[in-house]
């Protein structure tokens, strides 16, 4: 395993959206200062070092260039990859993640992935077969949801003959165009909102995984090379319930600190080099193994609010961010 750590790349970014209308309204203050494209400082001064900051006129196109781009022509390569979204609840995660997913220019990374992989497929000889699957789940108080299938709901994740982890019965939907994998995304996000009153609450409190596995076979030299990417909308990671949270919210709130620290730990495990990285201490970190270590390519977007109302909750975002660093 020794070479292929020395392969894996993690890479933070930060993004800021802008101040948002009822943040406006309300006269809140405009916070961050950036210095050069890799510093923010807040109102303490205290300056936060990322791979790359964004501010918040940054666009979708120009974010998906910069960051996810090259993850792409990567898995393309053979390589797996993660991208994560991380922060609170609005503060732009699932904007970055999916945005508008049928508008050309608010769309977000995932729209832009489906459409770089079958551009680069097009323009391949031939002699190249390619095999694409799609697999859409989330994980809601450690319990795992297909979501291309609503009749399963709680998943096992087993590991197979080369001891790779995986959600054991999870849906993979074969798509042979970009229409095919928008319309699984869109099927997904609507068994997502069908059994809960709230969505907005709901995609708050679990996380949500897009897997695009991609295989290539050359018909003529028969060789072949296997890539597959995860896209990760995370729950959101404020503190929840200070006082009186009770029940299932204080469930929700347990499982929620649990997984995210659990990945939190795991990245900043892998950037150390260490030798042990604790895989197994949440489901989520289980499942994306082998595309967090290994010959893998991760990025992690630390999405940040701008307004002084959010200045803790951004401030502990930002320090999440540079643990994995
Ligand atoms: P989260 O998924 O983290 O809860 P959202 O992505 O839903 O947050 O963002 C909350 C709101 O802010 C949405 O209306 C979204 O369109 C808007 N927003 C988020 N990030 C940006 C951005 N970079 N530019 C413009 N609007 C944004
Ligand atoms: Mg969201």
């Amino acid at each position: 395993m020794g070479d292929a750590a020395a392969e894996c790349t993690i890479k933070v970014v930060c993004r800021f959206r802008p101040l948002n209308s009822s943040e406006v309204a309300r006269g809140d203050q405009y916070i961050p200062k950036f210095k050069g494209d890799d510093c923010v400082l807040m109102v303490s001064g205290k300056p936060y070092y990322f791979d790359r900051v964004f501010q918040s006129k940054t666009t979708q196109e120009e974010f998906y260039n910069a960051v996810a781009q090259k993850i792409v022509k990567d898995v393309l390569e053979g390589y797996n990859g993660t991208i994560f979204a991380y922060g609170q609840t609005s503060s732009g995660k699932t904007h970055t993640m999916e945005g508008k997913l049928h508008d050309p220019e608010m769309m977000g990374i995932i729209p832009r992935i489906v459409q770089d992989i079958f551009n680069y497929i097009y323009s391949m000889d031939e002699n190249l077969e390619f095999h694409i699957k799609v697999s859409y789940f989330e994980i809601y108080l450690d319990k795992i949801r297909d979501l291309l299938d609503v009749s399963k709901t709680n998943l096992p994740v087993h590991e197979d003959k080369n001891r790779v982890p995986y959600v054991k019965g999870c849906t993979e939907r074969f798509v042979c165009t970009p229409d095919e994998v928008m319309e699984a995304i869109d099927e997904g996000k609507n068994n997502r909102s069908v059994a809960v009153t709230n969505m907005n609450e709901h995609s708050s409190r679990s996380h949500s995984i897009f897997l695009i596995n991609i295989k290539q076979e050359n018909s003529k030299t028969e060789q072949k090379l296997t890539g597959k990417l995860y896209l990760v909308d995370l729950a959101g990671s404020e503190k929840v319930g200070k006082t009186g949270a009770e029940g299932t919210v204080l469930d929700e709130a347990k499982m929620i600190n649990k997984s995210l620290s659990a990945l939190g730990i795991v990245i900043s495990a892998l950037a150390e080099g260490s030798s042990y990285i604790p895989y197994r201490d949440s489901k989520m970190t289980r499942i994306l193994q082998d595309s967090l270590g290994g010959n893998c390519r991760t990025t992690m977007v630390i999405c940040c609010s701008p307004s002084a109302y959010n200045d803790a909750e951004t401030r502990s975002t930002l320090l999440f961010g540079q643990r994995a660093k």
